[in-house]
């Protein structure tokens, strides 16, 4: 059994420290320092900005998976940290024998190895990337089981369930933190779990008027401050789609139990609505420092300097129906998380492949989800798979989704 620090001061490594999650992780921990404590930080290849992080923070270890740039960093940083390099040093920091909780905040699939070797050793994750549950959430999970780790998510919709869950004693929470295996969830309590959308910068723009669309205007989200690929996915609610499969493993749910409904205020961040018909809602204003803070104090609440919701200034909260024919993402989805196996992997490739190819301006807003449905009608699903057969489906839809741009680009 794992000892905690001393009462709820969690000692924590970000892995995506320079992104939009990481940067909200590094103000939460400057914002309440008494419940959290850098140890590690973690990016890909900006290493004046990881340095800078680690500057302010001085964890003891910091990591950069380009190696061509660690004498970069090396210079940036006015202290010495442990360093490591590459996608070993990667799995290393994941590793590092005095966190109690591992982050997870890379864009995509590339944090799903380090997230595993978090959780064999014994880590507690806080996951943001909600790609790795897309991809592999049945062996996360089990793996979280079997190693007795919390996985506690940082998506604002899962950690609005989460609460929702707590709260409405949909989840049986243990009593001692870090004693207990992760909470379980009384599947009978809930009858429904609705994730609320804003409808990206589309949500009232007529179908025939997708092809026009822009990378410059999908970049521009209403009401969240992101990174460019979930803001593109969050313009064709695939980031909806992908969150209904993350619903689905988080929370074991089956997927007709997760529905979707558009909140264009995003101040309502998901509700549950339990067997007798009382539905549970989390609200808040739309900053990623609620969830990540929750994430990390959790099973406590602590005061903070963020700004509590002002109900004389919210002057509506609306939600409607989405329009599932316009933006296809929901129902490719919800195809990929009930067939289950390897089609959400596949998904989520071809939509990684088909969103990078539109904001390099090879194909359309709306081929988006034609080449991910194409990609989906070619695969084979594998039940059950493994690790080996993920990756190995993952790759096979990125070659396929390629082959897709290709086509369209002639
Ligand atoms: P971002 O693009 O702003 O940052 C990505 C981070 O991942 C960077 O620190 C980068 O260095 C790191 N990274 C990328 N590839 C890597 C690799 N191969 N190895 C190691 N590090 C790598 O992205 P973001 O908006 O912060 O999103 C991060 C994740 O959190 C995504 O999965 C996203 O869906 C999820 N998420 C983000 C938000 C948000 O508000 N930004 C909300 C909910 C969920
Ligand atoms: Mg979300």
């Amino acid at each position: 059994m794992r000892m905690e620090n001393s009462k709820g001061r969690k000692r924590v490594v970000i892995l995506g420290a320079t992104g939009s999650i990481g940067e909200s992780a590094l103000k939460v921990a400057c914002d309440i320092p008494e419940r959290m404590e850098i140890v590690g930080l973690a990016a890909k290849s900006n290493a004046q900005k990881l340095a800078e992080a680690a500057n302010e923070v001085r964890p003891e270890s910091v990591c950069l998976v380009d190696e061509t740039r660690i004498d970069v960093l090396r210079r940036a940083l006015d202290y010495q940290p442990r360093i490591f390099s590459g996608e070993v040093g990667l799995l290393e920091i994941a590793c590092l024998t005095n966190a109690d909780m591992v982050l997870v905040a890379i864009v995509g699939t590339a944090g799903l190895r380090p997230a595993l070797a978090a959780i064999e050793a014994g880590k507690d994750l806080a996951v943001a990337s909600k790609e790795i549950l897309v991809m592999a959430g049945e062996i996360v999970m089990r793996e979280a089981r079997e190693n007795s780790v919390h996985v506690l998510p940082v998506d604002s919709e899962h950690n609005a369930i989460f609460q929702c869950l707590e709260s409405g004693r949909g989840l049986s929470a243990p009593k001692d933190r870090g004693t207990e295996a992760a909470p379980t969830f009384q599947s009978s309590d809930v009858r429904r779990i609705i994730l609320t959308a804003s409808g990206g910068p589309f949500r009232e723009t007529p179908r025939k008027d997708f092809d026009s669309i822009t990378p410059e205007q999908a970049l521009k989200h209403p009401t969240w401050n992101m990174g460019p690929k979930i803001t593109i996915d969050s313009a064709t609610l695939f980031n909806k789609g992908l969150e209904m499969i993350e619903a689905h493993w988080l929370f074991g749910v089956e997927m007709d139990r997760v529905e979707v409904v558009i909140h264009p205020q995003s101040i309502v961040h998901s509700m549950v609505e339990f067997a007798d018909g009382s539905t549970l809602a989390q609200l808040s204003y739309s900053n990623m420092r609620f969830p990540i803070q929750y994430a990390v104090t959790w099973p406590d609440r602590v005061p903070n300097t963020l700004p509590p919701l002002d109900f004389s200034k919210l002057s509506k909260l609306e939600f409607f129906t989405p329009r599932y024919d316009d933006f296809p993402a929901m129902n490719l989805a919800r195809r990929a998380g009930e067939t289950g196996g390897t089609l959400p992997a596949v998904m989520n490739a071809a939509n990684e492949i088909a969103v990078a190819a539109f904001l390099n301006r090879q194909v359309r807003f709306p081929d988006i989800w034609r080449i991910v449905e194409e990609v989906m009608n070619r695969h084979a699903p594998v039940a059950h798979p493994d690790l080996d057969a993920i990756l190995q489906a993952d790759q096979w839809a990125r070659n396929e989704a390629q082959g897709c741009v290709k086509s369209l680009n002639r």
